[in-house]
């Protein structure tokens, strides 16, 4: 326990804290092998929580309470975890795709220590995001892979860890346009830190920054891409630098006469996280082709037509005007058929009560202590213990889904859950477990189904 309270502190370093802003020399971070590139973003964990917790806190003293809320940040928290989960040892998934294209179709042996090669490095990650990003918001069903990181009616740091389970699908092949050039554990260092800069951007508490608004992707811009104002949509793509927008006609500066209110341009009213993660395979990939005018007549006829729903930016409909760019199309005009701002923004808050609340909190503080476990430890754990694993924090992210929704099946969820996860415990001699887990039964039989 000591030594684990020893390491979170130490995680607290200045280093550390420097990874957040890109703050870093070539020299540094520069490395020779895929397997010495640290994990950045599990090196920068405990300074998310602890700039969360901070930034929870200035919020509530100068009275910007409504800036957040509970049942959103544990939802996005939670969707920071399920991101993390379907990588291979931890690492990227284009890593394997991108390493063999540079071992059998690299242009040149760039010098790994070059100065030049870690800024080109630096570029092209930051060019190929932008593009990725750009194209998971218009090349049709792409837009399913990310549009979990939109889902949030806020925007607070919590809000940048709420990233899409298969976001990195969707991503994969502009990373790959690097493995021409740039050795792969430069890319992945820049891919880390890009992803791991772009964590203090979201938040409503830093105002304008003056002269880096030209070039860096700050606070400001990124409250716009987050927007759903009509104004918002389909703008501020950069990861790092802004400029990517600038040179492509997609930046949009914050508008002080209308602040950017946050969300999807139809927000789904509920904190179920798989069913966020998923909805939109379904509502793109299968609804929308099969869509009825009014005249109960197809709106896409024959399988062409199909085939455009899913290749056509998400707002794309009969008559809408598209564009070219890169391979697919984007709209003409972004603002089409977005929906003005209503007058009185109404944000899904079902109230818990005291025992609800205290129990889904217990459960997410159980949730970080099995995935800060299993993270470190997944390459060596035998597949029935890393299944355990898999399930014991899948299902407790779920089962806080539920209660956070005040859904009817919540508490039989949770009685069924425990019940599995007492007879593995049982299986797994693990006295401790079993007993905190025969504990949250009774608590859940006793209080959550009779206390209403
Ligand atoms: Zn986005
Ligand atoms: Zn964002």
């Amino acid at each position: 326990m000591y030594e684990k309270m020893q390491k979170f502190f130490d995680d607290l370093s200045f280093t550390n804290f420097r990874y957040l802003f890109y703050f870093v020399t070539p020299n540094e971070t520069t490395y020779y092998r895929v397997e010495d590139v640290p994990h950045f973003t599990e090196r920068v964990s405990n300074w998310f929580l602890v700039l969360i917790l901070l930034e929870a806190i200035v919020l509530n003293l100068t009275g910007k309470k409504r800036k957040n809320s509970l049942n959103d940040s544990l939802t996005s928290l939670t969707a920071g975890m399920l991101s993390q989960l379907p990588k291979f040892g931890g690492r990227a998934i284009s890593l394997i795709s991108y390493s063999y294209i540079y071992e059998n179709f690299r242009l040149f042996d760039a010098p790994v220590d070059s100065v030049w090669i870690w800024f080109l490095g630096f570029l092209a990650q930051d060019l190929a995001y932008y593009l990725a990003h750009r194209a998971i918001h218009e090349a049709g069903v792409f837009w399913a892979f990310h549009q979990m990181h939109h889902s949030s009616e806020y925007y607070n740091l919590t809000t940048a860890l709420r990233q899409g389970m298969f976001q990195e699908f969707g991503t994969t092949f502009f990373e790959c346009l690097e493995s021409f050039v740039i050795p792969p554990p430069m890319f992945l260092t820049h891919k880390a830190l890009n992803t791991v800069y772009q964590f203090w951007i979201h938040n409503e508490l830093i105002p304008k920054l003056g002269p880096l608004e030209y070039f860096l992707n700050t606070p400001s811009h990124h409250r716009v891409h987050h927007g759903r104002n009509p104004y918002c949509i389909d703008k501020n793509y950069a990861g790092v630098l802004i400029i990517w927008d600038r040179i492509f006609g997609t930046f949009e500066a914050e508008r002080e006469e209308e602040k950017p209110v946050y969300g999807l341009v139809t927000n789904v009213k509920t904190f179920n996280p798989l069913y966020l993660q998923l909805f939109d395979f379904k509502e793109l990939g299968w609804d929308k082709p099969r869509m009825k005018d009014s005249n109960h007549k197809d709106l896409f006829p024959g399988f062409l037509n199909k085939l455009k729903t899913v290749l056509m930016p998400p707002g794309y409909f009969p008559g809408v005007e598209t564009k070219p760019f890169f391979w697919w199309r984007c709209m003409k005009d972004p603002t089409e058929g977005i929906p003005p701002i209503e007058e009185k923004v109404v944000k899904h808050n079902p109230r818990l009560n005291l025992w609800e609340t205290v129990y889904t909190v217990a459960q997410f503080v159980i949730a970080i202590i099995a995935y800060k476990e299993f993270l470190p430890t997944r390459d060596s754990l035998s597949w029935i213990t890393f299944l355990a694993y898999l399930g014991c924090i899948i299902s407790t992210i779920q089962a806080i889904g539920y209660f956070l929704d005040k859904s009817p099946y919540a508490a039989r969820f949770e009685i069924v859950r425990l019940l599995i996860l007492i007879t593995y415990c049982l299986y797994a001699e693990n006295v401790l477990l079993t007993t905190v887990f025969l504990s949250a039964l009774v608590y859940t039989y006793y209080l959550l189904l009779s206390v209403k």
